[in-house]
């Protein structure tokens, strides 16, 4: 008996004419996403694309496993393809609803009918289908107004189709509508969860990590490079690009004021992280920054941050509490990562006191009393770029 898997559109059903851009976005993103369980036709109709397996052993579990996190699709129905009688719609189909049915106690059947000379009328196929159903689970009633199960049955040109076991999609819009951006991916819980809500939002992510060595350890890198992969499964993969940050930040040591050493090392950060972008061609910066979460995330020193920078930057979780980022980064399995204790290079010269209100003049003075543009030029040269992969 053959399984399909129908993913129907969320908001890219409203595009109007972008429409069917959205449509062969999301159409890539579902073939590349299952491109090594098997062989597969993918296909699009009425607002839905229709993934059916070519081969005979293809994981349909974990089939569904990966499109849940694919962006652009709000739902996934698992669908039994049968042949298009009434016979075969109540005979063949009883073995994939006892599935659907399991733990429920009501139920109710719809149809559709694109094929309109089918011989039975929408009513008459949920009437016949539902006795059959009451005969067969005779533990079951009707249900229509709040059903355990909706049984669907969608009578097409070629096929009829099944479905009963429906599935919460990623929700969003397809990667890869929404231009191209540059994460600033630390060890910690936020940047992650920034870089999921962004791609969530149709954009490319690629991530860029500043590290200290030797304050900072391989395995502090490593993780990064885990949490990059485990973003992965919804943004896709990841161009990565690791920058060399120790002699910038012994220099903001050695010449800057204490209380001023993390705005300045951030100004720094983005001066980096944008002339990469523009390497890449992505046009905004993605920070996991959230409003008052620590001194360096007040909106004075924003200002000050964003003074540097030449295009927009988004921070998805500035509005969110930390418990809130948390709930997703657990749901995107990043948290148990996130929260290993390697150490991150914005810890390695902390000051003691901070200043929570620093003044944009006097931190453009105290970072002018050294030229760092020879190091800027050392470190975007000497970084490493590459591509992380979904994390298997
Ligand atoms: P996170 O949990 O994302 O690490 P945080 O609450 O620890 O955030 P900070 O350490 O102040 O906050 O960092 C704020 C943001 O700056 C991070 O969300 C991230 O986007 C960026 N950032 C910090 N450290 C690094 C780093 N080593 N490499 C790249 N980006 C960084
Ligand atoms: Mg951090």
């Amino acid at each position: 008996m053959k399984e399909l898997i129908l993913c129907k559109y969320g908001e890219i059903a409203l595009k109007g004419l972008n429409k069917s851009n959205f449509e062969s976005v999301l159409s890539k993103n579902v073939k590349r996403r299952l491109a090594d369980l098997g062989r597969f036709e993918v296909t699009r109709a009425q607002s839905t694309i229709y993934v059916e397996p070519l081969d005979e052993d293809i994981d349909m579990d974990e089939a569904v496993e990966r499109l849940k996190k694919v962006f652009g699709i709000a739902k996934l129905t698992r669908a039994l393809e049968v042949e298009k009688s009434l016979d075969a719609i109540l005979n063949d189909t009883m073995e994939y609803l006892a599935q659907a049915f399991e733990g429920a106690k009501t139920f109710k059947v719809n149809a559709k009918r694109a094929d309109k000379k089918f011989p039975y009328k929408s009513p008459e196929i949920c009437s016949e289908l539902g006795h059959k159903i009451l005969e067969v689970f005779p533990e079951l009633s009707v249900n229509v107004r709040e059903p355990d199960v909706t049984v669907t049955v969608e009578i097409r040109e070629k096929h009829a189709f099944i479905n009963a076991l429906r599935i919460d999609g990623a929700g969003g819009i397809p990667v890869g509508t929404g231009g191209r951006g540059m994460l600033l991916l630390s060890g910690g819980i936020d940047s992650p969860v920034a870089g999921y809500m962004i791609a969530k939002r149709g954009v490319v992510v690629q991530a860029i990590h500043f590290e200290a060595p030797p304050y900072t350890s391989e395995r502090a890198r490593l993780k990064v490079e885990k949490l990059a992969s485990k973003i992965a499964e919804y943004c896709g993969d990841i161009t990565f690009h690791c920058v060399p940050f120790t002699e910038i930040q012994e220099a903001i040591r050695d010449n800057c004021p204490e209380e001023l050493f993390t705005i300045i090392m951030r100004r720094l950060m983005m001066e980096i992280a944008q002339r990469i972008s523009a390497a890449e061609d992505c046009s905004c910066l993605i920070t996991g920054e959230s409003l008052g979460q620590v001194a360096s995330q007040t909106m004075y020193a924003m200002v000050c941050t964003d003074a540097v920078c030449r295009i927009p930057v988004f921070r998805p979780c500035i509005g969110m509490d930390k418990s809130e980022i948390v709930e997703i980064s657990r749901k995107i399995d990043t948290f148990e990562t996130s929260i290993q204790p390697y150490e991150d290079c914005c810890t390695v010269f902390t000051p003691k006191h901070p200043k929570t209100r620093p003044v944009l003049d006097d931190v453009v003075k105290a970072q002018g009393s050294f030229d760092f543009e020879p190091l800027i030029r050392k470190a975007v040269e000497g970084t490493e770029r590459k591509i992380i992969r979904k994390y298997l």
